[in-house]
Formats: structure tokens, C-alpha cells, sequence
């Protein structure tokens, strides 16, 4: 069936260039990267491209469920059957504060996975949280998944069943690190003092190097304390959660510390299986090349954005006095201003700051500024009248080059490992105020070294002095 007809069977008109793409995409073998502003229809036009070439099922992979129910709508509207499938620790339906270690131990005696036995009801459920309570709903998703065209799930959910192609919403968060802060950590240590000082010291001085990677012994060796605590029923277990946690995502990357937070950045990934389909609204043209795929690009009008030459937040060259004043005459000129920094320097500008790390109030008026790498950073939507980088957000130096082995495994220059972050961290922060193709904030980046950089920005951000 060809795209148009895939359309007019489902009743649609399409947008105008989603049939053009999507009949490039149902050209495509390997892997693709379709680039294509917000609004133009990229789900719609990825499924009618899956639709007409019958390459099917596909795993349709997301950054947050959330945007499930929009694909797995699209999908229904194309006569594609979806399924949104959860992690375990979503899915789960016992209540525990750590359900992989509880599944772990108890998997066997648990009654909702012994329910399992009578079977699963044989009817079309869209999502996990359609299935009977009384079930394991983690495990009875791998039917609904086996029956699926279309399957939605997190980036790093177990990957059930086979696919003639995986999807990648929001392609933008693989190539540059995830940044996590880790909380609670100085209590679960007290609380492995108590139970292993020797190993509670060893954390310690890993945690107090500054940059560090962390062994796998000392995360046996505290995963052994733990799991002794967590099947005994103590309280103690509860404690030293988020330090296991810590340590399980410090084993996938870089631990460090920034204003006296511990931080991880999880390093840059890829799907290991493919033909990859990533999707993204804002990739510029250095970053497409990384991808090393078949790339659709949709024309869109570059957005203006003005640099401030005279600041910058380069480590030693802070020019903090200049942001407040840059700061304090656009809270004179707009209504509503955003803000993105990183921790080292918001803890300098907090008397101009009227939202810190807080979603405002609808009827917001002032400065809100954000953690450039914190969660406000991306998938929110946060309409503002100007939207400002306070500084270019590059990682720490000794982060980067421990970021650079994660870029040459990907087959990518290292030497990338600089920029990427900073560019791809700059584009999902002004997004938060750009969303809607109608939205026209003024976008200020305030920093010297965002002119050296303008290339790497084209043909999404236009970069002009001010
Ligand atoms: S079997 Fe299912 S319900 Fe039981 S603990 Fe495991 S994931 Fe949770």
C-alpha cells in the first residue's frame, strides 16, 4: 500500500512534506535520522512509512512513557495495534521500595507472578496498565508485546521479542551524557558505617577524588551487605537503597562532584539492535553526521539567537557581576524570563532568581532559572518570553576526557567529546521555551565562547551578536 493510500484508509489529510518523508523513509535499509520541526507530524508519518511497507513490528523507543499514549494513539489511528510496556519497577504490583531485588528473591513465591499459571486474558490491551491487577503485570506484557505491531518503551527497558526496526524518539539524548545527581547518599553511608566501615571508608575516598570510576569488587561487596539486609526485611536495607543506587548507575559511568553533589554522567549510548529509525526536532548538522545514517531532513526556518560577548562562565573568567546585570535588565524589558546555568554558577545569581529548579505557576511572572543538565532541562514545556543560557554549559574538563573513550566505542572522534554535550544540553534548554512552532522567545546565549561554536549550532539555532 502506498503512504497516501495509508492515510486516506484512516481518514487523514496528511501535513504538508509527511507523505514526501515517509515515502523516503520506506526507501530506507539501515539506519535512518529523520529531522523534522515540532509539529510536523514525525509519528504519524514514521508509522504510515512502517504502515505501507508492511516492516513490522517495530520497537518504538521513548526517554518517558509519557509520550506513550501519543504514539500508541497515532497508531491506532493507522489501524496498528500499540502496546506501551513498563519497567519493573513501574509494572511491579508488589509494593516494596526495590522491586528488582524483591523480584529477585521472591520471583517464585510471589502469588501475582503464580497467578501467571491460569493464563493471561486473551483481549487487545493497548497499554501495561490495562492488565488485571491480580497479575504479574511486568511478566504477563511479554504476551501483549508478541501480539503487537507497534511496541512503546523506555530507552533502557529488557528488550522482549524481534523487531524489523527500532525507533528513537527525541534521537538527541544518545549521543550526549545523561546527567543524574545522586541524593541521599551521605545518610546511606552513615548507615553502611554502621554496617561495614571499611567499605563505607573505600566509597568514600572514591566519591572524594572528584572524578572517578567506581570498581566493580566495591559494588559486589556493597550489593552483598544490601541483598543481606533487603531479604532479612530490615530497615537498614531502606537506607542503603540510594546508595545502590549510586553504585549500579556509577558502574555505567563517570562519578563526580560539582558544588558538593555527587554526580554521574551516564555516558552516550546506541540501540544495540537495529535498522535504527532516530527521530529528532533538533539535530543540527554536525550531530547528524555522527549518527552514520541515511539522513531526511525536513526544511525548517533556523530560530535567531543572540550571543552576549562580554560574560562568560569559563572556569577562572567568571564574570558573575555581568550576569546579574544581563539579568536584571531583561527581567526589566520581559515578563517572564528562563534561565539555564549549571549548579556552579547558579549559586551565584540566586538574589536575581525568582524560580529556582521549581515548575512556576501558570500566571508566572520574573526569572525562573534551571540546572542546564537537571530535569527541567528537557520534556518539559515552559513558555517564556525570553530564554537564556547563563554560560556555556560545557562538562567539567575531567569529565570530557573520560567522556572521550564513550565516543571512540561509538565509532565517533573523541575529540567530539567537547562539544557535544555543550550544543546538544543548549538546544533541549531553549526548547523548553520553543515547543510550539507559534512560540518566538528572544534566545540570549550569554557567553563569548557560544560565537566560536556557531556552526555546530546550524541550521537549528542562527547565532548573531547582540
Ligand atoms: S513476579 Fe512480578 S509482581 Fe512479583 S515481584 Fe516480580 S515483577 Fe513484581
Amino acid at each position: 500500500m502506498r503512504v497516501l493510500e495509508v492515510f486516506e484508509k484512516a481518514g487523514l489529510k496528511p501535513r504538508p512534506g509527511q507523505v514526501e518523508a515517509a515515502e523516503a523513509l520506506a526507501g530506507v535499509e539501515g539506519d535512518a535520522l529523520l529531522v523534522a520541526p515540532t509539529g510536523f507530524g514525525k509519528t504519524l508519518a514514521v508509522l504510515s512509512a512502517f504502515r505501507s511497507s508492511g516492516r513490522l513490528p517495530v520497537l518504538w523507543l521513548v526517554r518517558s512513557l509519557e509520550l506513550g499514549s501519543r504514539i500508541s494513539g497515532d497508531a491506532l489511528r493507522l489501524d496498528l495495534k500499540p502496546f506501551i510496556a513498563a519497567g519493573r519497577a513501574r509494572s511491579c504490583s508488589v509494593k516494596t521500595d526495590d522491586p528488582e531485588e524483591y523480584c529477585l528473591i521472591n520471583r517464585s513465591r510471589c502469588p501475582f507472578f503464580q497467578n501467571l499459571k491460569e493464563g493471561v486474558p486473551d483481549l487487545f490491551y493497548t497499554s501495561w496498565e490495562e492488565i488485571p491487577s491480580h497479575l504479574c503485570r511486568y511478566y504477563a506484557q511479554d504476551f501483549y508485546i508478541a501480539a503487537a505491531d507497534v511496541v512503546v518503551q523506555n530507552y533502557r527497558r529488557r528488550v522482549v521479542g524481534s523487531y524489523r526496526a527500532v525507533v528513537v524518539d527525541e534521537a538527541h539524548n544518545l549521543l550526549k551524557p545523561n546527567i543524574v545527581e545522586i541524593k541521599g547518599l551521605g545518610e546511606a553511608l552513615d548507615a553502611l558505617d554502621a554496617l561495614n566501615p571499611e567499605l563505607g571508608e573505600k566509597i568514600r575516598g572514591i566519591i572524594n577524588k572528584g572524578v572517578a570510576s567506581i570498581d566493580l569488587d566495591v559494588i559486589e561487596e556493597t550489593l552483598i551487605v544490601y541483598r543481606e539486609e533487603f531479604a532479612k526485611g530490615s530497615f537498614m536495607a531502606r537506607r542503603l537503597l540510594p546508595l545502590v543506587r549510586f553504585l549500579k548507575a556509577a558502574s555505567r559511568g563517570i562519578v563526580y562532584r560539582e558544588e558538593g553533589k555527587v554526580m554521574v554522567a551516564l555516558p552516550p549510548w546506541r540501540p544495540s539492535i537495529g535498522p535504527r529509525i532516530y527521530l529528532s526536532a533538533t539535530i543540527p548538522k554536525p550531530i547528524e553526521d555522527l549518527f552514520q545514517a541515511a539522513v531526511i531532513r525536513v526544511p525548517s526556518e533556523p530560530r535567531k539567537a543572540l550571543v552576549v560577548g562580554d560574560v562568560t562562565t569559563k572556569y577562572g573568567e567568571e564574570t558573575i557581576w555581568g550576569y546579574m546585570k544581563l539579568l536584571s535588565s531583561l527581567k526589566k524589558r520581559h515578563k517572564r524570563i528562563l534561565a539555564f546555568a549549571t549548579d556552579r554558577i547558579i549559586v551565584k545569581l540566586v538574589s536575581v532568581i525568582d524560580f529556582l529548579d521549581e515548575k512556576p505557576p501558570d500566571d508566572w511572572r520574573g526569572l525562573a532559572m534551571f540546572n542546564v543538565f537537571g530535569r527541567f532541562s528537557e520534556g518539559v514545556d515552559l513558555p517564556a518570553d525570553a530564554v537564556v543560557m547563563v554560560g556555556a554549559p560545557f562538562l567539567p574538563p575531567d569529565v570530557t576526557e573520560r567522556l572521550r573513550k564513550y565516543y571512540y566505542r561509538m565509532g565517533i572522534d573523541p575529540d567530539n567529546a567537547w562539544w557535544i554535550p555543550m550544543v546538544t544540553a543548549t538546544l533541549q534548554a531553549i526548547g523548553r521555551a520553543t515547543r510550539s512552532p507559534e512560540a518566538s522567545p528572544e534566545i540570549i546565549l550569554a557567553d563569548y565562547r557560544f560565537k566560536k561554536f556557531a556552526k555546530y549550532f546550524e541550521p537549528v539555532l542562527h547565532i548573531q551578536d547582540s
